[in-house]
């Protein structure tokens, strides 16, 4: 199955405005301007791409924060923009068969259902579609915020080669950052990554607490610790890649570990092991400012506990002291 990343450009009516008081047909949160896509193989490469400038035909008119932001301008769209049914037309042409989206965020899909609605269409060819930065979150270990696509590429270490805010170098980025991704891995657990993403925004984080990430189907604690381990932390400010110190046990399930960037110091790693109805364990991983009060609780009890060893310990022989009977 042929993967397409889309990413749209849309216009909106200014705030107040003549065309934000008018009644559509079809409620839409915009429209759309220009479609960006690339295609990539079920192996991760991207294989062409697509774009076409669309002109809009219910908001005429540029925003012009969305004329600042993609660059593009009222007269471009009049003469290079195709109607939206028609550019619809050819980016189904190019898309051919049966596909799976992915779009950086929520909102692009919505968007073009809507759009083909307004256009008296129907979007019942768009079957699935996964929001990457599910994907990305749930992979990454990054916690369950949102993250703007330039985020997500510093954190993966690429370096932009195309514009932002265009569609098609929008699209290409995400391609890029998903390529890195287990997609089927993470279509199969989309489901609870998006539980996961709710989670997340159920409820008011603990003091100093900057990200929060749900972990779920641990056979037990070693596999739970293991997985755990196995998770490289990134830091909130930069993204870069924070090494953590060993685990220190603190009572009901609960463990604690400091992570440190090089530029923006320590980061305290929380973890909390629940049995859930199935058996299973779900992990909670908070991650703390430095200098939050859990980080402080930290200190304090490292200075009377013993870290959990890294590796299953293996008991090892003692070896025998004392004397031996060696003929002398
Ligand atoms: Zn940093």
């Amino acid at each position: 199955m042929q993967y397409i990343v889309l990413d749209l450009e849309w216009n909106q009516p200014w705030p107040g405005s003549y065309a934000a008081k008018r009644v559509l047909p079809v409620q839409i949160r915009g429209e759309i301007i220009q479609i960006g896509a690339v295609r990539m193989l079920e192996d991760g490469t991207v294989a062409d791409e697509f774009q076409v400038l669309v002109c809009p035909k219910f908001y005429k008119k540029l925003n012009s924060r969305v004329s600042k932001l993609t660059g593009l301008r009222d007269a471009r769209l009049r003469e290079e923009g195709l109607p939206f049914p028609e550019a619809l037309k050819r980016f189904r042409d190019w898309i051919g068969g049966d596909c799976i989206f992915l779009t950086w965020g929520f909102d692009d899909i919505t968007i073009l259902e809507d759009n083909i609605l307004l256009h008296d269409d129907e979007p019942d060819w768009i079957r699935s579609w996964y929001n990457a930065q599910m994907i990305f979150n749930a992979q990454t270990g990054c916690g369950n915020n949102q993250k703007a696509l330039s985020t997500a590429l510093e954190i993966c270490g690429i370096e932009p080669c195309r514009p932002a805010h265009d569609a098609l170098g929008d699209a290409y980025h995400t391609a890029l950052i998903c390529s890195r991704l287990d997609l089927k891995q993470g279509i199969e657990d989309y489901e609870a990554a998006l539980q996961r993403h709710k989670d997340g925004f159920h409820g008011n984080p603990p003091e100093g607490c900057v990200s929060r990430t749900v972990f779920h189907g641990y056979e037990d604690k070693e596999k739970a610790m293991e997985a755990m381990n196995s998770i490289t932390s990134h830091c909130p400010q930069c993204g870069a890649a924070m090494p953590n110190g060993p685990w220190y046990a603190q009572e009901g399930r609960r463990y604690m570990t400091m992570a440190e960037c090089a530029r923006h110091g320590r980061y305290l790693i929380r973890l909390r092991l629940q049995k859930e109805p199935d058996g299973t364990l779900q992990v909670n991983r908070l991650l703390y400012e430095g200098a939050s009060d859990a980080a402080k609780r930290f200190d304090e009890l490292i200075a009377t506990r013993r870290p959990l060893s890294r590796s299953t310990p293996t008991r090892r022989r003692r070896r025998r002291r004392g004397p031996r009977s060696s003929g002398e």
